[in-house]
C-alpha cells in the first residue's frame, strides 16, 4: 500500500516537469566538471570563491587528518570538541566581530537549532516568505505562532509586529542573500524595526559569508551591522568558504544558551576535525586574498551587462547567485536541457524550492571563473533562451 501510493506520487511528480535527477560528478567541483566523460562548464555551484579544490585546504585537511585521524568521535558536548573546532569558532568571533561563535554540523542543522532554542509555544516568529526551507521547517518545529510576511516588504512586517500581543517573545527571520533570488534583505531597515517592536533579529548568511563586505565578513560587514543590530549571525561554511559545517555568531548569553538547547547541537557527532581545519585555511585565505571578491564582483558586473545586451530576463540581483526568470516548469528544463547540449550545466530550480509559476535557471558564478567563462555561458545563453523570453529592452 505503501509503495503504491508512493508510486502514485512519483508518477505526479514526473507529470508536472518537478521530477528531480541526480548528475554524478567524476571531479572535483570547479568551474569545469566532467560528467558521464563530458566535460562541461558549471554555472551552478555554491562555491562561490572556487575554494573548495584549493591546494591549502586539500594540505590542511590532509595534515589535520594526520593529527586528529578521521572520526569526530562523539558530539561536541561529550568528548567530540577537539582544539580545532574550537580554533575555528574562535576565528569566526573574529572575522564577524562577535563576542562568540557555535559550530554547528550543517547548516541545515544551525537553523533548526538556533530557531527551535529561542522560541517555543507562546512566542513569534515572522519569516520572510522567500526564506530557506531550512528556516521555514526551523519556524514550523518550534512551536511558535508562524508567520511569513511578503519578500523584503517591510511594511507588511511592521503591520504584523503591531498587531502581535505583549506576551512572549518574538523573533525575526531572514535570509541575509536570498537563496534561490540572489537579492538582499533590507538588514539595517530590518534591525530598525526589530529594535522598535522588541524583536530578535536572525540572519541566515549562507550566500553572503566569505563573499560580501570588505573582508568577507559578509552581510552583516557589508552594512555595516554590529552584534547589537543584528543579534544573530547564521553563517555556513559549504559554500564560499568552499569547506563543510555552519555557524551562529553572536553574544556570550546567545551561544551559551545554544550550546545548552539546541538539540541538533547537542544530539549529532561533531563534524570531522580535519573539515575545521580546511575551514580554517580558508578564513586565512579571505585575510590574505580579498582578489577573489574583486574577480567575482567583476564578473558579475560582466554578465548582467551582457545578459542586458541580449534582453535575458534576469532577477533583479548584485549577488553571485543571478537568476533567469522562466516560469513554466518544461519550458525551465528544456532551456537547461539546451545549454547542457551545448557543454554548460545549470540546473533549473522548480516548485516546490519556488513558487508555481516561478521556474528559472540558478545561474551561479564564482572567483574560479574567467572572463572567457562568462562570455561563453553568454553565448550559450543567446543561443539557447528562445525569443519569448527577451525581455523588452528599455526605449533610449
Ligand atoms: C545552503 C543553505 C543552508 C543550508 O546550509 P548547509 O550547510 O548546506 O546545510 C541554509 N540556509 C541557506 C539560505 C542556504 O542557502
Amino acid at each position: 500500500m505503501m509503495t503504491e501510493a508512493l508510486q502514485r506520487r512519483l508518477a505526479e511528480r514526473r507529470q508536472q516537469s518537478r521530477y528531480r535527477k541526480r548528475r554524478v560528478l567524476e571531479t572535483a567541483q570547479g568551474p569545469r566538471v566532467v560528467v558521464d566523460g563530458r566535460e562541461f562548464l558549471l554555472f551552478c555551484s555554491n562555491d562561490y570563491l572556487g575554494l573548495a579544490n584549493h591546494p591549502q585546504l586539500i594540505a590542511a585537511m590532509q595534515n589535520a587528518a594526520q593529527q586528529y585521524g578521521v572520526g569526530g568521535g562523539a558530539s561536541h558536548l561529550v568528548c567530540g570538541h577537539s582544539a580545532l573546532h574550537h580554533q575555528l569558532e574562535e576565528g569566526l568571533a573574529e572575522i564577524t566581530g562577535r563576542d562568540r561563535a557555535i559550530l554547528f554540523s550543517t547548516g541545515y542543522m544551525a537553523n533548526l537549532g538556533t530557531v527551535t532554542a529561542l522560541v517555543g509555544k507562546g512566542d513569534h516568529i515572522l519569516e520572510d516568505r522567500l526564506n530557506h526551507a531550512s528556516l521555514l521547517d526551523a519556524g514550523l518545529l518550534s512551536g511558535a505562532k508562524f508567520q511569513r510576511f511578503h519578500h523584503n516588504d517591510l511594511n507588511d512586517l511592521e503591520r504584523r509586529l503591531q498587531k502581535l500581543p505583549d506576551e512572549g517573545q518574538r523573533l525575526i527571520v531572514v535570509d541575509a542573500v536570498f537563496s534561490m533570488d540572489g537579492d538582499m534583505a533590507p538588514l539595517p531597515e530590518l534591525a530598525a524595526l526589530a529594535k522598535k517592536y522588541d524583536a530578535y533579529l536572525m540572519a541566515d548568511d549562507a550566500h553572503g559569508f566569505g563573499v560580501l563586505g570588505q573582508s568577507g565578513a559578509g552581510s552583516g560587514e557589508f552594512f555595516g551591522l554590529d552584534q547589537e543590530r543584528l543579534p544573530i549571525l547564521m553563517g555556513t561554511l559549504g559554500k564560499g568558504i568552499g569547506s563543510f559545517g555552519a555557524f551562529v555568531a553572536g553574544s556570550e548569553v546567545l551561544i551559551e544558551s545554544l550550546i545548552q538547547f539546541a538539540r541538533p547541537y547537542i544530539y549529532t557527532t561533531a563534524m570531522p576535525p580535519a573539515v575545521a581545519a580546511a575551514s580554517l585555511a580558508s578564513l586565512e585565505l579571505l585575510r590574505s586574498e580579498s582578489w577573489r571578491r574583486d574577480h567575482l564582483r567583476a564578473l558579475i558586473k560582466r554578465f548582467k551587462s551582457g545578459a542586458a545586451q541580449i534582453a535575458l530576463p534576469l532577477m533583479p540581483s548584485d549577488t553571485a547567485i543571478q537568476p533567469l526568470l522562466v516560469g513554466d516548469e518544461s519550458l525551465a528544463m528544456a532551456i537547461s536541457a539546451g545549454l547542457e547540449a551545448e557543454g554548460v550545466l545549470v540546473s533549473a530550480i522548480r516548485p516546490p524550492t519556488v513558487a508555481a509559476g516561478q521556474s528559472r535557471l540558478r545561474i551561479t558564478i564564482t572567483a574560479a571563473h574567467s572572463t572567457a567563462d562568462i562570455d561563453a555561458l553568454l553565448a550559450a545563453l543567446h543561443k539557447v533562451v528562445p525569443a519569448e523570453l527577451r525581455v523588452a529592452l528599455p526605449q533610449l
